[in-house]
């Protein structure tokens, strides 16, 4: 279905914001399309000696503002028009932070899960090597995203400095430590996301100590979410959470660290000792003050949108919220906050690596944080004050403030 192609999500929620920012026909149509793209294949060498050939994407969708920036997928259902989505809502989320870069994001067709260590890393050095020279510092910058990770980027930054003779470890960011990585990456997305909670409860007088909340999905994000909630405001009961397995709840309170201990040992969040299984759709709808959605898209849907009690939703996973649900979750008064700004903390202390790498000094994990705080929490103000001024839906917001940035910067370069 067309309406399900995620490239045209992100052209009809551009669409939106042109027309009422106002936006000339020639700018619009420059933002409705990424500036270049790359596709190639990368012949790999199997460990069964067999030659298998992996279709690779490079996408870089805007760079008015700096360099494009953009994680790396590797993932069985990757299409160049999810790149092309992925790589405009970069933009636009760079936009929001007010970081000095562009949008971009790549990947390859894949499925890492069925491939040893030895075939990963000849799949990122040839990465490398099919793309490499239109990388850089200065010019895109890739990072990690779904089944990539630090050591992914360890072997990719290795293979580019090997091509051009010098290090270079800005080239990429999501590094192991050891390689240039930042302090604070790992639960960067989470507490950027706990941050503008914490703003957005202070504008509602609704005091965070007293707070209950619910995470769906106990990945990455989820996880720390979980702790970084009662962490960062001071307390908070934690009733709910579930991963792709089921979930739990207890209306006194959740232990979170006991568990993440519970879902090393298990595998699963699923009969945590105390606590009552509840499925996925149940706990989306349960009476919280903030729900974490915090797995895959299309979570919040004009299906369940009516039932949602929660007052604040904090987007951590990348769509969760259709359209149509938007409308009505902004008719009902939950106050949203948006993907495109509640998940930016992780580009945000990316962009604090590629400035450490750059100048090579590194920052302490108190210097990385109380950046990351400024950042996010003027962001939640850029925000907030579009929303209040247009009387719009937050993520119409955020989308205005990030679609009138980048349109500036191309007016300003001449392009448009
Ligand atoms: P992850 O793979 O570590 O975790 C995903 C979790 O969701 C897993 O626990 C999985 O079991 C669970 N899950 C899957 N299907 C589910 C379902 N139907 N119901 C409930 N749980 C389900 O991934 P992650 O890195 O935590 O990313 C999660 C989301 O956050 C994605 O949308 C991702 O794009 C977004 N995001 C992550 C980061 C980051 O830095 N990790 C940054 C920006 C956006």
């Amino acid at each position: 279905m067309a309406e399900l192609n995620p490239f045209k999500i992100a052209q009809a929620q551009l669409a939106e914001a042109a027309e009422k920012l106002g936006l000339d026909d020639a700018t619009h149509e420059f933002l409705r399309w990424p500036r270049r793209e790359y596709r190639f294949t990368l012949p790999i060498r199997m460990d069964n000696g067999k030659t298998k050939v992996f279709h690779g994407y490079r996408v870089q969708y805007n760079n008015a503002r700096g360099p494009t920036k953009g994680g790396l997928r590797w993932h069985p259902d990757e299409t160049i028009d999810t790149v092309r989505a992925l790589a405009a809502w970069m933009t636009w989320k760079c936009a929001v932070v007010d970081i000095p870069l562009g949008g971009g994001k790549g990947g390859v067709t894949c499925n890492p899960k069925e491939m040893s260590e030895r075939e990963k890393e000849r799949l990122a050095r040839a990465y490398i090597r099919a793309v490499g020279s239109e990388l850089g510092v200065h010019r895109d910058v890739p990072a990690p995203d779904v089944y990539t990770n630090p050591q992914i980027m360890a072997w990719m930054m290795d293979e580019y400095e090997a091509m051009h003779g010098h290090s270079h470890p800005g080239m990429i960011t999501g590094k192991p430590i050891p390689l240039g990585g930042s302090q604070g990456r790992g639960d960067a997305t989470a507490r950027g996301g706990v941050y503008i909670v914490r703003e957005a409860l202070a504008t509602m007088k609704v005091d965070p100590k007293s707070t209950s909340y619910a995470v769906q999905g106990f990945g990455n994000a989820g996880q720390f979410a979980a702790t970084l909630h009662a962490e960062i405001l001071g307390g908070g009961k934690l009733i709910a959470v579930s991963d792709s397995r089921g979930g739990i709840i207890n209306r006194q309170g959740l232990d979170p660290q006991r568990v993440i201990h519970h879902k090393l040992e298990t595998g699963k969040v699923a009969d945590f000792p105390g606590s009552e299984p509840i499925s996925n759709e149940d706990l989306l709808e349960l009476e919280v003050d903030v729900l974490y959605p915090a797995a895959l898209e299309n979570a919040i849907t004009g299906e369940n949108a009516e039932r949602i009690q929660a007052k604040v939703i904090c987007e951590l996973a990348n769509g969760p919220t259709t359209p149509e649900a938007d409308a009505i979750l902004h008719k009902k008064g939950v106050f949203l906050l948006p993907d495109l700004l509640a998940n930016a903390g992780g580009v945000t202390v990316s962009y604090f690596e590629q400035v450490q790498n750059t100048y090579n000094y590194y920052w302490s994990l108190d210097d990385v944080q109380a950046q990351l705080d400024r950042k996010m929490t003027d962001a939640f103000n850029a925000v907030y004050a579009m929303q209040q001024k247009e009387k719009v839906h937050m993520r119409l917001a955020a989308y205005l403030v990030a679609v009138a940035r980048v349109a500036e910067a191309c007016k300003l370069r001449g392009w448009v």
